[in-house]
């Protein structure tokens, strides 16, 4: 693409008429680390904060993708249109050959009120966290009610996830060792709604009741929210009803208790942060093709140096 306000712009205005192929290429810019984003953000900016970013997380099995597709099933036949970014920070590959595994794209695949992508961490110099908030902001400018940002893959990606998101839903499911392993993750903290999969199953009960004998003993402030543990079978599509109905509820106290705010404030100070390190970095990659920073750790590994002295040359020398 070249270069220039005139196509930045109608490559925004074309993603904002719902056009699928400008939202990939946009995302796309992003992935690329393209020189071109400064100006992309530039244009996206006055259309960002209309919408709903929800992230779904937990361990590997417990109903991930189908619940996604599920919700967004549940979400279209309200009314929504629905983003969904599938994040997989273990894997170098993106693009749409692990979505096709991993999200039942056939059933949204005509649907031109879905756009569903998925990304990976690659090389980039700030990975996810850097590419992630400003993929989340392509969509929401591009008019998307609802953007639904799935973790895949394994690691320690809860946390992470839930400090980007508005509404975070932590999914669990019988027969994975559930209630230790919630506990462990320090999934009791962060999630804002708990859905308990595959409530066809025996056990299922049992985790809801555990689950929530473990919520109940959290201190909560007067007037803050009280995550609700739902039941959910997404594979039979038993429960979306209530799961979007907990969303929406969620996203209503967030507005009236002034936490959206807060939150959106701390996401935005992550992602000024990401950009900030990731340019600083840039930076003295740019002057070291002597290989400086080598030279430096090689001189703390052997004790002739102090790591705090290598950083300020090492800043010194990027400017
Ligand atoms: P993910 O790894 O967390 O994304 O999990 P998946 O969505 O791939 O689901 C893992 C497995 O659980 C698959 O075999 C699903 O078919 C199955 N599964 C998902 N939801 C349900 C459910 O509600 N009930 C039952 N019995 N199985 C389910």
């Amino acid at each position: 693409m070249r270069s220039g306000d005139h196509q930045v712009d109608d490559l925004v205005a074309r993603a904002r008429d719902g056009e699928s192929r400008a939202v990939a290429r946009l995302i796309s810019l992003v992935e690329d680390e393209s020189p071109l984003l400064r100006e992309v953000m530039g244009a996206l900016s006055p259309h960002v904060g209309h919408a709903h970013v929800v992230g779904l997380t937990g361990a590997p099995g417990v109903g991930k993708s189908t619940t996604t597709s599920a919700l967004v099933r549940e979400l279209r036949a309200r009314g929504a249109r629905v983003g969904v970014l599938a994040i997989d920070p273990s894997s170098p590959f993106s693009g749409g050959a692990l979505l096709g595994d991993r999200i039942r794209m056939s059933d949204h695949a005509t649907d031109a009120g879905v756009y569903i992508r998925s990304m990976a961490a690659r090389g980039h110099l700030g990975g996810l966290s850097w590419s992630t908030p400003q993929a989340i902001r392509v969509l929401d400018a591009a008019g998307f009610d609802v953007v639904l940002v799935e973790t895949v893959g394994v690691g320690q990606s809860e946390v992470e996830v839930a400090s980007r998101a508005d509404t975070t839903v932590v999914l669990l499911a019988p027969g994975m060792g559930d209630g230790i392993q919630a506990a462990k993750a320090g999934i009791l903290e962060i999630g804002d709604v708990y859905a308990v999969n595959k409530a066809d199953r025996d056990g299922a009960s049992k985790v809801t009741r555990d689950l929530r004998g473990m919520l109940r003993m959290a201190e909560r402030p007067e007037g803050a929210w009280r995550p609700p543990v739902l039941s959910l079978a997404a594979q039979n599509g038993t429960g979306l009803d209530e799961l979007a109905g907990a969303l929406d509820q969620h996203r209503e106290w967030l507005a009236s208790s002034g936490e959206l705010a807060r939150r959106r404030t701390r996401r935005a100070r992550e992602e000024i942060e990401a950009i900030a390190v990731a340019r600083l970095r840039s930076r003295w990659e740019a002057v070291d093709e002597g290989g400086r920073l080598d030279e430096l750790a090689a001189g703390v590994a052997q004790g002739s140096a102090d790591p705090y002295g290598a950083a300020d040359a090492l800043l010194g020398s990027a400017g």
